[in-house]
């Protein structure tokens, strides 16, 4: 059984009170795993380290510290595998999607934000020529991070390196359900020869330790990625506070598709957007408006190629669909499908458990499932399921995360781009990214927007100088 302990100063630190949660492997419904439950008692020391380290850290050069994040990278690159293997037993997603998405992507973004800051400069103005007025760019301090179980090393790098690129200190608390990659992580950050204290890890749930984080008075900025729900709650707490806040939440994604679309490349895309990492992905497709003309002919192609999808071992490279984050999870989507059936939707293909033999015979396993003739309000077309979902026929929603348009028409893409009320529209892909873009949602898909310069202005803040001649 693994045991994960915190990782607070640089040392791995044992628990005041031993209190452990059991994590599951989700593809067998075993526990392999122990979490620390972490307490107030456990931030407080985390905070206390983060902020040691932030008195050097901060003035420690933009080039020692991307040398330091290239280190990192190149650690953690030359372990993909091992982290791959470790991300798939963990979380229940297939082997392939870890070692081709989940690792690379957290590589990256150690190198993206390591070369974002040796590559950018500041403006400064000269005000009718009497004074100058430049911009100082400085690190807020100790910075929370608190991110989900769906993509689990990717979203929590994606917080650590903007931060510790721009000089903050850190404690991250990883989901409770998927937290063992980022123990691994520690070990890349002492090998790489990141000053104790920058980066701290300390695990737990969400009502307990996340919640001592956010509501610490020594952490004035919280980056979170996760549900709706949480979201408004941590805002709640940081409001008060006046603590700076970005929120990264949920989506209910529309996939758009006119009849004058490249359709092949729509289908296939849209399998992948739709069930990519068990459709837990906030970005996914989960909603399909087809126009009229194609509908038959596209959800033909659809439901044959989702049926055509392998569901089962995460480890074998034929499977495209693993096991869904935990059982409860499971029991969530299910029962998103028998109220879609009670509103009159048509299950057209999957919209049951799918059993499997031996070792995976308790695995949390869903089968690819599409609906049709489901009106916009039924709950199932509105709220965020997070499974292998696709739905046909829906339009406004509360969310406001990402879209995705297919038509060979450019007038017609980008009319509709532009009228769209997400933060992300993809035109004839999905899922492509570019670090140095905006990303982020509206309406209930969150505040904020990271990558590039946007994450570097959540981290520092910036004062004004001007100086008369
Ligand atoms: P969640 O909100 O349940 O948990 C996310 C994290 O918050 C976990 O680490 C959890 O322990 C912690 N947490 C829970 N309650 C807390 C509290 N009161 N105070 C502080 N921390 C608390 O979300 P989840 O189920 O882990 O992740 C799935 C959700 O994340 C989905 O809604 C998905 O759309 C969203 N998500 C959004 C993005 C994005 O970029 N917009 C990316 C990935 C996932």
């Amino acid at each position: 059984m693994l045991l994960l302990s915190n990782f607070i100063g640089g040392k791995f630190a044992s628990l005041k009170e031993e209190t452990y949660i059991d994590s599951y492997n989700p593809s067998t419904g075993k526990v392999y795993a122990r979490i620390p439950n972490s307490t107030e008692y456990e931030i407080n020391l985390a905070v206390e380290a983060a902020q040691k380290a932030f008195q050097t850290w901060s003035k420690t050069s933009r080039s020692t510290r991307a040398q330091i994040m290239y280190k990192i990278a190149d650690i953690l690159e030359s372990k993909l595998n091992e982290f791959a293997v470790a991300e798939s037993i963990d979380q229940g997603k297939t082997l392939e999607f870890a070692k081709n998405v989940d690792i690379p992507r957290s590589i990256y973004n150690f190198r993206y934000f390591a070369g974002h800051i040796l590559h950018t400069e500041e403006k400064s103005t000269v005000t009718d020529n009497i004074a100058l007025n430049y911009i100082q760019r400085y690190p807020l301090g100790v910075a929370g991070l608190i991110s989900p179980w769906n993509l689990p090393l990717y979203l929590l790098t994606w917080k650590i390196a903007p931060c510790i690129a721009a000089g903050c200190t850190c404690v991250a608390k990883p989901s409770e359900f998927t937290s063992v990659t980022a123990y691994m992580l520690c070990d890349v950050f002492k090998q790489a020869g990141l000053p104790e204290g920058v980066v701290n890890i300390v695990f737990g749930t969400g009502s307990k330790s996340g919640q001592a984080l956010v509501s610490h008075p020594k952490v004035p900025l919280i980056s979170f990625t996760g549900g709706t729900v949480t979201g408004k709650k941590i805002n709640e707490t940081c409001a008060p506070l006046f603590k700076k806040v970005s929120l990264e939440l949920g989506g209910k994604n529309a996939n758009i598709i006119f009849e004058d679309c490249d359709f092949e490349k729509t289908v296939d895309t849209s399998i992948r957007a739709a069930f990519s990492n068990q459709g837990e992905i906030c970005l996914c497709g989960s909603r399909i408006f087809v126009q009229k003309s194609i509908y038959p002919k596209f959800l033909d192609a659809f439901i044959s190629q989702a049926r055509q999808l392998v569901v089962g071992d995460p480890k074998d490279p034929k499977t495209k669909v693993g096991a869904l984050i935990s059982k409860q999870h499971m029991e969530k989507v299910l029962k998103y499908i028998e109220l879609a059936k009670e509103y009159g939707g048509i299950i057209e293909c999957g919209g049951i458990r799918k059993k499997l033999d031996g070792e995976f015979s308790d695995g949390y396993f869903v089968e690819p499932t599409v609906i049709t003739n489901i009106k916009s309000s039924c709950r199932v077309a509105q709220e965020e399921i997070f499974g292998p979902e696709a739905i046909n026929l829906a339009n406004d929603n509360q969310y406001g995360l990402s879209c995705s348009i297919w038509s060979e028409n450019g007038r017609r893409a980008r009319r509709v781009a532009e009228s769209i009320q997400v933060g992300y529209v993809w035109v004839n892909c999905w899922m492509v990214r570019d670090l140095r873009v905006p990303f982020g949602g509206v309406k209930k898909s969150g505040i904020g927007r990271e990558g590039g310069e946007y994450s570097m202005n959540f981290f520092t803040e910036q004062k004004t100088i001007c100086l008369a001649n």
